[in-house]
């Protein structure tokens, strides 16, 4: 049992003040608002919500920064794959841990409580599944439990290099899965997440690109209900493939050939059409929104301010990894807007409305429904998954309610924050999460030896 003391928190209903919070289980049992701190309290100034990273490849952790070199041609999203792939064949499972336990580690703090790892480097260097099919799944497991974060295991099933069928590249050979292979691989990453507390698991057809139609109503019903995740229309080149294929574009196709409703999570959905974003915001998917990895890219801007006046529920993930913060991506997904509309404080939702409040309160929630969680945010039977500000930041001073979200998404970032319990664990405190010199040292020896 651990019971914390918040002088001002945010809860579902609002910011409320001396707010006392009692943990058991990883869970929040009970929530008191307007009392005194009791004796043995821990008590702290400030309390928001964790946020999930919907979105996440770890290994890509590994080649964070190392694709900032022009190449020779005109540099797009398929040089940088060309260079992920490469770094991809090289890594042991040790690697995959090593390098996804630091990234949680990190994750953590910067704000995230929960990661949906879409998880596709299945196999051995030459192709080959391991002798646990689900080797790779159970590394992931692995570096959750050593960093302690929320996991969401989404096993992706990725069979081809292009819309059609197309045979796999040599390059993607550790991704390739035969439909039966996929089911004994979800079934084995069920297994590996078994004894993992606050674990759960989706499934993620990677892309129209690497899943034919047939093969996506083989694999959509292995979700028994659960997530499904698809990378979508993140490329113009993409879409342009796509019509080529279908005469359709990849949102279009989904919306009508897939099932496509409050369990799924199109992840990018970049270049989506007027007729798309109202049509996706009325089915209720979320739109997995990765905004430093997009620009990173160099992918687009996604219509956010069109999705959300529709009533689009979207969250975000840190997808390539390439930097990692909860403020990092809101800002981003903002900025985008105010470029792209030549406007401030595009998706406050109003006048009047606090920007950070607002993407905060969507990311929430968004998080939430693509990952399978009930009870988002602070309250009574939800995960016990708090952050807690550093009140002292001189981007906080003299600030209260949502002018204290601005203030850390906005100005300050992730330095501004202080503990974070994620399932009722304090793993990080005064900005340090516990394991952050050992994961680091590993992590560090990892990517030496990688790129030696
Ligand atoms: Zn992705």
């Amino acid at each position: 049992m651990t019971n914390l003391h918040f002088a001002s928190a945010l809860l579902p209903s609002g910011w409320a003040d001396d707010v006392r919070v009692v943990v058991a289980d990883g869970i929040v049992v009970k929530l008191v608002v307007g009392v005194a701190p009791e004796a043995h309290d821990e008590r702290h100034h400030l309390a928001i919500p964790g946020i999930a990273s919907l979105h996440s490849h770890a290994f890509q952790r590994g080649m964070a920064g190392l694709a900032e070199t022009r190449g020779n041609m005109a540099d797009t999203f398929w040089t940088w794959r060309e260079t992920m792939y490469r770094f991809a064949l090289e890594m042991t499972p040790e690697d995959v841990e090593s390098v996804a336990t630091l990234l949680y580690v990190e994750m953590l703090e910067r704000g995230y409580t929960r990661v949906g790892e879409f998880h596709y480097l299945h196999h051995d260097r030459d192709g080959t599944p391991y002798a646990n099919v689900a080797e790779m799944a159970t590394r992931i497991a692995q570096a959750a439990e050593n960093a302690g974060i929320g996991l969401t295991l989404l096993p992706s099933f990725y069979a081809h290099s292009s819309f059609g069928g197309a045979a796999p590249h040599a390059g993607q050979r550790r991704f390739i899965c035969s439909i039966d292979q996929f089911a004994s691989l979800v079934d084995a990453s069920r297994n590996a997440i078994r004894t993992l507390g606050g674990a759960n698991i989706g499934i993620a057809p990677h892309s129209l690109r690497a899943v034919t139609p047939n093969e996506l109503a083989a694999i959509v019903p292995m979700a028994h209900g659960a997530p499904i995740h698809i990378h979508a229309a993140e490329q113009v080149r993409e879409v342009e493939d796509c019509v080529a294929w279908s005469g359709q574009r990849p949102v279009e196709w989904l919306l009508e050939h897939a099932p496509v409703d409050q369990r799924w999570c199109l992840i990018h959905a970049t270049h989506a059409t007027p007729t798309e974003v109202a049509s996706l915001a009325s089915r209720g998917a979320v739109a997995g929104l990765c905004p430093v990895t997009e620009a990173s890219l160099g992918d687009g801007i996604f219509p956010a301010r069109d999705f959300v006046d529709a009533g689009g529920r979207f969250g975000v993930g840190t997808d390539s990894n390439v930097l990692v913060g909860v403020t990092d991506e809101l800002r981003q997904l903002e900025y985008g807007q105010r470029l792209k509309h030549r406007e401030r404080n595009v998706l406050s939702g109003g006048s009047g409305s606090s920007t950070g409040r607002a993407l905060l309160d969507g990311v929430l929630a968004g998080g939430a429904q693509a990952l399978a969680q009930t009870g988002a945010g602070i309250q009574q039977g939800a995960r016990a998954d708090i952050v807690s500000l550093d009140i002292t930041h001189p981007s906080l001073a003299g600030r209260c309610g949502d002018a204290i979200l601005d203030g850390w998404i906005f100005a300050a970032g992730g330095t501004a924050i202080d503990c974070v319990w994620a399932g009722g664990h304090k793993l990080v405190a005064g900005g340090h999460h516990r394991l952050r010199e050992r994961a680091r040292a590993q992590f560090n020896a990892t990517v030496r030896r990688l790129l030696a």
